[in-house]
């Protein structure tokens, strides 16, 4: 009992002691440094993104209503320079960037008169040797000092954390695979660059459902939204945490994409503090991953720590208050994280389960179908109370079935896909959640 007691003692003390942002996941849940990936990732700079902000900035404003012919004012100004940067990026790699306008036609319906608006992405499609399969990294390059006026599309708009920040986090990801991975990668790579996020999540809409329409699978569609700020407003600062917001439920796309993310840092920055928080955004908000998770894929947002609510979309929003080394160390994990993913071969599908009976039923057979490009495969474990896999069961090779000793009933196994590149896909888990509801407005539902 005394001993017992101890132990609890010290195990609180920990826990008292602790940051909260300081807690990560026990391990890495067995993923593996890729030392091309893990060596890259020093070549994103914080003075080039602070260049690309600087200059996201310049345009006055990127309301998705302001003005679009000027050369220096305005989205069009803004959507040019960007297409401009990236073509740079396509030419120097020969191409591989593929970079384009996504143009869609939208009312507004947030607004009494619904104006049709012109909403227009800036995408940089880095194919992959599957062109089936995409992983998504955004952000939105408009801008807004709505917490004025919604329709002031004419005043200064900085928005240089909101979301110059993510604007200038992608577009340095878009030159950074572009030099690194000319050849591309396992599966195709988005870099979007989204209008409309201000006005209802408009351009992130556009592309989730073109992707769905057109047959995609989408694999992850992650957004950077406001990832620059360091400083509360009362002063409190932290420049070395990052938030994940992954929605419902826990057995989920998303929340799966969650825990890679926080694996995936433990992985390849493991001196930056990942605090994942299980819902879809910050309370009352929204994001440019949201219109991807409502129709069933998985989507997560990276966010920095500590917004400052006084200075969102006002035109105090400005270069100022973004902290550049900050928005590099998301872009390291945003660019570990889609290199990862890009380079695993797809996911196992067709997860079931068998309680086996020669052991009472305390354990478990899993079975799932092969994957073709797959070399191997592991099987993960977790109690349903449990945020983070707990252990990693290897499964020998050729095998596409494994009896496992733990009693299923008390919890989740995942298996996922191993490339003879030793990149890990996203795991497929039993038992999965209902499979969603149609989505709204065009949408369609998942499989
Ligand atoms: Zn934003």
């Amino acid at each position: 009992m005394f001993v017992l007691r101890s132990v609890l003692v010290a195990a609180l003390a920990v826990l008292v002691t602790a940051p909260l942002a300081a807690q990560s996941p026990s391990s890495t849940t067995g993923l593996v440094r890729d030392a091309k990936l893990a060596s890259v990732l020093g070549d994103i700079e914080p003075a080039r993104i602070r260049m690309y902000d600087s200059m996201l900035v310049s345009f006055g404003t990127r309301h998705t209503m302001s003005d679009t012919l000027s050369a220096t004012r305005g989205i069009g100004a803004a959507r040019r320079w960007i297409f401009q940067q990236m073509g740079q990026w396509d030419r120097d790699c020969n191409g591989c960037l593929n970079v384009q306008y996504h143009a869609t036609e939208v009312p507004i319906t947030r607004r009494i008169d619904r104006p049709v608006v012109n909403v227009v992405n800036v995408l940089g499609w880095m194919k992959g040797r599957d062109t089936t399969r995409v992983v998504v990294i955004g952000g939105h390059y408009d801008s807004c000092v709505c917490s004025q006026d919604a329709w002031d599309f004419t005043s200064d708009a900085p928005g240089a954390d909101d979301d110059g920040s993510g604007t200038a986090a992608v577009m340095e990801l878009a030159r950074m695979f572009a030099k690194h991975y000319p050849q591309g990668l396992e599966t195709s790579v988005i870099f979007a660059l989204y209008a409309g996020e201000e006005n209802g999540v408009l351009g992130s809409t556009a592309l989730a459902q073109r992707l769905r329409a057109q047959g995609y699978t989408v694999v992850a569609a992650f957004t950077d939204d406001i990832v620059g700020n360091v400083v509360a407003d009362d002063g409190t600062k932290d420049d070395n945490t990052i938030r994940i917001f992954a929605d419902d439920p826990d057995n989920g796309p998303s929340r799966e994409l969650g825990r890679y993310v926080w694996a995936i840092g433990a992985t390849y920055t493991p001196t930056v503090n990942i605090l994942p928080v299980f819902r879809l955004d910050r309370i009352g908000r929204g994001g440019d991953h949201s219109p991807f998770v409502r129709q069933g894929d998985a989507g997560l947002r990276f966010t920095e720590m500590y917004e400052n609510y006084k200075r969102q979309h006002l035109p105090t929003d400005d270069l100022a208050n973004v902290d550049f080394t900050y928005v590099a160390k998301v872009a390291r994990l945003n660019a570990a994280t889609v290199g990862s993913l890009a380079a695993a071969p797809p996911m196992p599908t067709r997860v079931r389960t068998r309680r086996d009976r020669a052991s009472g039923g305390q354990k478990w057979e899993i079975l799932w179908d092969t994957i073709p490009k797959a070399a191997s495969y592991e099987i993960l474990w977790r109690r349903s109370i449990s945020a983070q896999w707990e252990k990693v069961i290897p499964v020998p090779a050729g095998r596409t079935s494994l009896v496992v000793d733990e009693q299923l009933d008390d919890g989740y196994v995942g298996v996922r896909s191993i490339g003879a590149n030793g990149h890990r896909s996203l795991a497929q888990i039993y038992p999965a959640p209902p499979a969603p509801r149609p989505a709204g407005a065009g949408g369609r539902s998942g499989q």
